[in-house]
């Protein structure tokens, strides 16, 4: 160990190790049969991942607090250190420079957590800024380790770190944000995606402030919006509605709740060189289609996650079949829909199963044109599915 002390022993329960041996990067609480070796690690330390036999299964970071016991990062006998870490920062932030599947944009996931075996991290670069935004009890620990990788590896002028309040209560550690190297950035940035521009804010938006991960589905709007009437449902800064500025809609119709949000959605379309006809609405998105009595040539639903826990499935599918539904009702015939679900617990299938379910009450035949998902910059790993999030379908009504 880089830090001289030796590795504990985390051992599993009999046929606990099966997870592990497809390389699944999560011990759970449940499979852990006994610490062995000082007692309890400290949060973060890492820890030797052994069966119940005594083989080693691999090493990990050991989070006390958390379901999720240990977050393996190398499956193998060769017990690693932080140096490990700064290995997988930089091959993460290599592999997506120039990548020409994210293509021109000076806004990029460079490491997104377990898919770039870095579990509990994840990092967006806005241009001149870096931000990093910690979900593990091991990532947490080691927060100037990893800033100082990500400033070597990107040559960025600032770095920051976004809190992550609910992480941090889970995880068991102090809640932290602030400025990591540089100069402390400005709450607002500016970022160029193809030819869009948006006003991103780091430190009061969703997310990292802005959803990279809904890029290719932009992409997709603005060859698809021209001459449409676009409704774009759930806005948040008008990420969909830019694009279709672009793209030559006809008109735009924005809903989003968020005041804030919204606020910057009528910032970002006035940038657009090309503005519609726009309607800007603060209001509730399931509230809106019901009342409303539009026409619609083309349709963006991206709600928030409906379902955070797995039982929320039957619950979350319906609010997505409502939402779905009667945008259907106010589609114009040969209308293009695109429905998104981030929500875990509704997958592909679901919301296949919800388009169709919305589609027979509405009575409008609907075709699927097209899967959607989130952008190379995005890549999950074949050994943690979990980390599949946003599903969603191109539909032709
Ligand atoms: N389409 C956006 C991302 C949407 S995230 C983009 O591409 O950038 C979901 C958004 O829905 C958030 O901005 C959230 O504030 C908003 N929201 C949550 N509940 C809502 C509701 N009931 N009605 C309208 N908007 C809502």
């Amino acid at each position: 160990m880089a830090d001289g002390r030796p590795v504990i022993d985390v051992v599993l329960l009999p046929g606990r190790d099966r997870s592990a041996r497809r390389r699944h990067p999560w011990v759970l609480s449940g499979a852990v049969a006994r610490v062995l070796d000082g007692g309890e690690p400290a949060t973060g330390a890492w820890v030797r991942v052994v069966s119940a036999e005594g083989e080693t299964l691999g090493f990990g970071h050991y989070s006390p607090a958390s379901q999720i016991r240990v977050r393996i990062l190398v499956f193998g006998k060769d017990t690693p250190d932080d140096a490990l870490l700064v290995e997988r920062v930089s091959q993460a932030v290599a592999r997506r420079a120039g990548d020409p599947l994210i293509g021109e944009t000076d806004a990029v996931r460079l490491v997104n957590s377990e898919a770039d075996g870095l579990p509990g991290l994840v990092v967006d670069r806005y241009g001149d800024v870096v931000v990093m935004k910690l979900g593990s009890a091991g990532m947490s620990t080691r927060r100037e380790v990893l800033a100082s990788a990500l400033r070597e590896a990107t040559s960025a002028p600032s770095g920051f770190e976004r809190a992550d309040a609910a992480a941090a209560r889970r995880e068991g550690v102090a809640v932290h944000q602030g400025p990591l190297w540089g100069a402390a950035p400005e709450p607002r940035v500016s970022i160029r995606e193809r030819r869009r521009r948006y006003r991103v804010d780091l430190v009061h938006g969703q997310k990292t402030g802005f959803y990279l991960d809904q890029r290719d589905s932009r992409d997709l709007v603005e060859t698809l919006a021209t001459g449409r009437r676009v409704l774009d449902l759930f806005a948040y800064t008008g990420g969909f509605s830019v694009a279709a500025a672009w793209g030559g809609a006809a008109s735009l119709t924005v809903v989003e709740s968020s005041a804030e949000a919204l606020a910057l959605a009528r910032e970002n379309v006035a940038a657009a060189p090309q503005t519609p006809e726009t309607a800007f609405f603060e209001a509730d998105a399931f509230r809106f289609v019901r009342q409303d009595a539009g026409h619609y040539d083309l349709i963006v639903i991206d709600p928030p996650p409906l379902a955070r826990r797995a039982g929320d499935a039957q619950r979350a599918a319906r609010a997505h079949k409502d939402v779905l539904l009667f945008a259907l009702r106010r589609a114009a015939p040969g209308a293009l829909v695109l429905a998104f679900s981030c929500s875990h617990s509704v997958d592909a299938k679901l919301l296949r199963q919800v388009a169709f379910a919305a589609s027979l009450d509405a009575a409008r035949p609907v075709q699927v044109v097209r899967e959607l998902g989130a952008p190379a910059d995005h890549p999950v790993s074949l050994d943690h599915p979990e980390g599949v999030y946003l599903k969603g379908l191109l539909l032709r009504v």
